[in-house]
């Protein structure tokens, strides 16, 4: 099980609403460049646990952990009916649903999920260990490994740029890489030599992380205004996780699939269409209210 970053890039699978016009005068900006289907060369393993583990464990281990809130049956009594199939897996699916839709985050950090990333660039990595709650990192150190051949990331708005910018990009990173190798070679140790190292050059870590925190990371990096590299990071790891579960991989999505509406800053002008603007969505909220209190009604609260 390992997805690469070839896989398509699409926001996401969910259905796209027609987004309500945006305010006049605003120029629309593009949906941040980002590199396409083109092979970035990283790499994201679910290593643990495997399909079977998740379908005869996972979903019966939430739904234990949410009906024991409602329930006078032991956990170990609910556990065996979910495992033993005297629940059904549509029972089990819509309650978990219902619960995760409510925010009782609790219920879905029971389980956890095990992945190997590999290649991906520092710049991606110092974002992804900003994660606190819920989630756990290790990375591999460039104190304790003397890299014979580091590799890095190129982006693509570089690869795509003036050849001359771009081969003087490629330069840079070369010199540095070859003062590395230099002062290596001088007898500097490697956590000193390290300070040459650009951004862009690549790591490898595992990430053990829980359901609740996987989802509200995949809410944030898989949105259009996160950086493209990471976007493309969490595109694997759902990827990873439509494998061993489809039912599960169906809440990783961009934070405003779940909420209906989107509460970034820098789409106020609407250029990604995935869900209309929050303030889009109160201007015709009020628009309809006002209308309807001008026609001598009020609008239902639903
Ligand atoms: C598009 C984008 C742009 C960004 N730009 C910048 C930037 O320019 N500069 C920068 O420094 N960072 C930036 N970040 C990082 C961002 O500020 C967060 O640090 C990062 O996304 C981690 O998310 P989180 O705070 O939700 O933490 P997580 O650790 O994933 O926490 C999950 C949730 O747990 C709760 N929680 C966790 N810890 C605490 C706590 N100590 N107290 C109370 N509640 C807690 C919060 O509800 C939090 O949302 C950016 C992130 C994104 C997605």
């Amino acid at each position: 099980m390992t997805a690469e970053a070839t896989q398509p890039t699409s926001a996401d699978t969910a259905s796209t609403p027609t987004p309500a016009a945006a305010p006049a005068g605003r120029e629309k900006t593009a949906i941040p460049k980002n590199p396409g289907r083109r092979d970035l060369g990283m790499k994201a393993t679910l290593l643990f646990p495997n399909k079977d583990i998740v379908e005869q464990y996972y979903v019966p281990l939430i739904y234990t952990a949410c009906r024991t809130c409602y329930s006078e049956l032991a956990p170990d009594d609910i556990f065996d009916r979910a495992t033993d199939g005297r629940v059904e897996i549509a029972k089990m699916q819509k309650l978990i649903s219902g619960v995760i839709e409510s925010g009782h985050g609790s219920t879905i950090e029971h389980v956890v999920f095990t992945f190997g990333i590999s290649g991906v660039s520092r710049t991606l990595s110092h974002q992804l260990v900003r994660h606190r709650a819920g989630v756990a990192f290790d990375q591999q150190s460039q104190r304790y490994v003397t890299f014979k051949g580091a590799s890095t990331m190129l982006p693509a708005s570089i690869e795509d740029a003036d050849p001359l910018l771009r081969g003087r990009y490629e330069e840079q990173i070369e010199r540095s890489m070859g003062l590395y190798g230099e002062l290596v070679g001088a007898g500097i140790p490697g956590e000193d030599a390290r300070f040459v190292f650009p951004n862009a050059t690549r790591t490898n870590l595992v990430m053990t992380t829980n359901l609740r925190a996987l989802i509200h990371m995949s809410g944030l990096r898989l949105c259009t205004m996160a950086q493209w590299e990471i976007r493309r990071l969490f595109q694997l790891i759902r990827h990873e996780i439509f494998q061993v579960s489809p039912f599960l991989g169906s809440f990783l999505a961009p934070k405003c699939v779940p909420l209906g509406y989107c509460d970034e800053m820098g789409n106020r002008d609407q250029h990604c269409p995935i869900r209309p603007h929050k303030d889009n969505v109160l201007a015709a909220w009020a628009e309809k209210s006002k209308a309807a209190k001008a026609a001598g009604r009020e609008l239902p609260v639903r």
